[in-house]
């Protein structure tokens, strides 16, 4: 297109305004984004309703909240802490954490009496992918022992998850921020021993104990009523989702992918939520190093999952984080899966979401 064709579609006053300079025999030059400029309608910033507001107070209250609390206030009056010598079999862990009904344990070196990291279902999950890679190797996986896990992460070519810890003294702000960064769900809680000045491991503060712990003191939540349909958080295209007969396996393939924490299980033609794969269900799978359950398919999986399942829990795009907190108030909730009307899914709503949201939602403008 020369520069005619484009002044031939400008109004006549932009032409004379361009082609002032320009001499009489010479086409006037009018640049794309000129003409872009002009037409270009002019949005004003549609204007904060009151409910836009209480949303933003209530944000503010949760970090100033977060700012003025540390990790140790999370701590229950009396818990128990299971540390594994990275000695340890791998096999024997797992058992250990079954017994225990936990999902991760932070890692002790006692050759250098260093903490070593903390052990979570990631790390089963690359074992396992090892040996869906290496069958002939079972014997060889079976005497894996936790200091060979990083040696496995080389082997099957992820990229090592970052061990992150936070001193419980510091502000949950910092051991929040140090979650979204790392896209841990629990961090270890590592002190140092006044007398020998080594570190210790003192807890491990999780998401899930955090948003309860706002869900319980901060009562300007009730603000936060905007629905999820006019919020930016959760995760709505792109959902990784599987039917009761796709093989157990890919679903297992699809958690590391994406490096997700759960995956909708929907009935087939319909598109209705009928149960949730969540990460944690594979440690059923591999109890007593039987890899043999490897090769069910998501419903002969589910099926042994233990009585102690929490659930699964639902809700739609007309529910605001006011109830959504309410819930996490009363159950343990790790994950929400957004419905419509007939069940059908509509998105994924996990508490790194929930948690990136209170964060740092209009953070900049603070
Ligand atoms: P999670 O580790 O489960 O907390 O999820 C990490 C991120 O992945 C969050 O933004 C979730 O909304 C998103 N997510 C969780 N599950 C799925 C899924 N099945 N498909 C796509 N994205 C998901």
């Amino acid at each position: 297109m020369s520069g005619a064709d484009i002044a031939d579609s400008v109004t006549p006053a932009s032409i004379n305004a361009t082609a002032s300079d320009v001499p009489q025999d010479q086409p006037a030059f009018v640049a794309p984004r000129t003409y872009l400029e002009q037409v270009r309608p002019i949005i004003p910033p549609k204007p904060l309703t009151a409910m836009d507001w209480e949303q933003m107070e209530a944000l503010k209250t949760i970090r100033a909240f977060l700012k003025v609390r540390t990790s140790y206030d999370v701590l229950p009056l009396s818990f128990r802490l299971i540390v594994f010598d990275t000695s340890l079999l791998v096999k024997k862990s797992l058992n250990i954490l079954i017994q225990n009904g936990i999902v991760s344990a932070p890692l002790w070196d006692s050759k250098t009496s260093t903490f070593a990291g903390l052990l979570t279902t990631s790390d089963y999950i690359n074992v396992i992918q090892y040996y869906w890679q290496n069958p002939d190797a079972l014997a060889r996986v079976d005497q894996f022992r936790l200091n060979s896990l990083r040696d496995i992460e080389k082997a099957i070519g992820v990229t090592p998850i970052e061990t992150v810890s936070i001193h419980p003294d510091r502000p949950l702000y910092e051991a929040c921020r140090k979650m979204l960064e790392s896209r841990a769900r629990r961090i270890p809680l590592v002190d140092v021993d006044d007398e020998t000045h080594r570190a210790m491991v003192v807890s491990v503060v999780t998401q899930y104990r955090i948003l309860k712990f706002v869900a319980v003191n901060v009562k300007e939540l009730q603000k936060l009523r905007k629905p999820l349909k006019d919020l930016n958080v959760g995760t709505y295209s792109n959902l990784a989702t599987a039917y009761m007969d796709t093989p157990v396996m890919d679903v297992i393939h699809a958690l590391v992918k994406k490096n997700i924490s759960s995956v909708p299980i929907l009935e087939k033609d319909v598109g209705s939520v009928v149960n949730v794969f969540e990460a944690v269900d594979v440690i059923t799978l591999i109890k007593g190093g039987n890899y043999d359950d490897l090769n069910l398919s998501v419903g002969e999986a589910l099926l042994k999952r233990s009585d102690e399942f929490a659930g699964i829990y639902t809700c739609s795009m007309n529910d605001s984080l006011a109830t959504i907190f309410e819930q996490i108030r009363k159950s343990r909730v790790h994950r929400l899966v957004v419905i419509d009307e007939e069940s059908k899914l509509k998105g994924v709503l996990t508490l790194s979401d929930i948690l990136e949201y209170i964060l740092l939602e209009g953070e900049e403008n603070e």
